[in-house]
């Protein structure tokens, strides 16, 4: 495996909010492509308390890796300034992310924030699961409408080795159960398979969680940032995931609930529920992506694969006002073109990426 570029999370460069192409008006903005704003992912925290070997390697995030200082990072009241901002540009669902946003003290109090400020938007929130049990009752009298738990293995030694913090699967497990009886059921399990590493578990996980009620994901491992060693070798396509399962348990495809919904769901015929398929490498979902991302410490990215973002955080500490915010957003979003996922070429998975856990999966 080559060598790792280190990146330096307090250092990331930054783009200077362009001119607005035209007068945002009242209705919903389109990028160059004619795709709206829909989805706004915030992340509270850029650490984490697990090492997944795809997404923080211990070699790269070891204990001198210079995460964000306090002071860097946005405070609730400027988060709930910036999602306001977006929500007046229409956007419809937040989902709290990193790191592992349980992590950032007081969480339920953003989630608290957010709620009162926007009740209509569905607010959401992907976590490892490893605090959840606690937080769990916390977060639902808050408000959070729904909740994503990552698991990528029920096999303990390959989730211990996946998640490399030696955190058992049964932990887990109990978490999902306690967020279920929080009322946030069904919950949704992320499994990011990886070949060699967990593929071997896609038919069991489905079959641990058909007829429960909650619905797994099968995500295709991305090329995100440039420290996970990624491979197309290393990639399953969702084509063979579903195949897999399918041979074991008959299913059929259902329709999406809205446009731009990046899973595509399989339903079992034998009426035990059903699972998701994230295909972000063999079928690109650019063409509809109607997210933007908050960093920790306040920059928009307009593309997960995006190598510097926006710097919102200027605005909020250089006395703009919620218009000037906003205006900022309009012009960010209608300059925006990317298309990662469609153009991916041995060159550009070469190029050097911000890490998913520093802009929020
Ligand atoms: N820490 C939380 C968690 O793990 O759920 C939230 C942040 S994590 C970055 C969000 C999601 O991104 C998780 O479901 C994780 O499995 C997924 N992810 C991280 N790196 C990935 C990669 N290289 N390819 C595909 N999914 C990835
Ligand atoms: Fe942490 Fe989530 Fe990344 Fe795993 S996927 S290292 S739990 S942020
Ligand atoms: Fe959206 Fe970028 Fe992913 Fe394409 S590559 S689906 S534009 S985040």
């Amino acid at each position: 495996m080559p060598k790792p570029v280190i990146p330096v999370a307090v250092v990331q460069p930054r783009l200077a909010i362009p001119p607005l192409a035209r007068e945002p008006g009242a209705g919903p903005l389109a990028d160059t492509r004619g795709r709206g704003l829909r989805d706004l992912r915030i992340s509270v925290t850029d650490r984490c308390n697990f090492r997944c070997t795809y997404c923080m390697p211990r070699e790269v995030f070891g204990p001198d890796y210079p995460f964000l200082p306090q002071a860097e990072l946005l405070s609730f009241e400027e988060i709930v300034r910036v999602a306001r901002a977006f929500h007046g540009h229409g956007i419809a669902k937040i989902r709290l992310t990193g790191g592992e946003p349980l992590l950032r003290r007081g969480v339920e109090e953003l989630v608290a924030m957010l709620h009162e400020a926007m009740p209509a938007v569905d607010l959401t929130l992907t976590t490892n699961g490893s605090a959840l049990k606690q937080k769990a009752r916390a977060l639902r009298a808050a408000g959070l409408r729904r909740v994503t738990v990552s698991l990528d293995s029920l096999d303990d030694a390959t989730f211990r080795a996946m998640n490399d913090a030696d955190f058992p699967v049964a932990k887990v497990l109990e978490a999902i159960d306690a967020a279920a009886a929080e009322g946030f059921a069904p919950v949704k399990v992320n499994m990011v398979v990886r070949r060699g590493t967990n593929d071997h578990e896609v038919v069991a996980m489905a079959e641990r969680f058909r007829g429960t009620g909650h619905i797994v994901r099968f995500i295709e491992f991305m090329d995100v940032g440039s420290t996970n060693g990624w491979r197309m070798d290393d990639v399953v396509p969702s084509a063979e995931v579903v195949r897999r399962v399918g041979e074991r348990f008959p299913c059929v495809p259902v329709n999406p609930l809205h446009h731009g919904e990046v899973a595509k769901r399989w339903r079992y015929e034998d009426g035990a529920g059903e699972f998701g398929i994230i295909s972000s490498v063999t079928e690109a979902f650019c063409s509809t992506c109607n997210r933007a991302r908050l960093s920790t410490d306040g920059a928009i990215y307009t593309c997960l694969f995006a190598d510097r973002g926006y710097d919102l955080k200027a605005i909020l500490r250089g006395g703009g006002t919620d218009e000037d915010l906003s205006r900022a957003i309009a012009a960010i979003w209608q300059g925006r073109e990317d298309r990662y996922s469609e153009i991916r070429t041995a060159e550009t998975a070469r190029a050097r990426k911000v890490e998913m856990s520093f802009i929020g999966g």
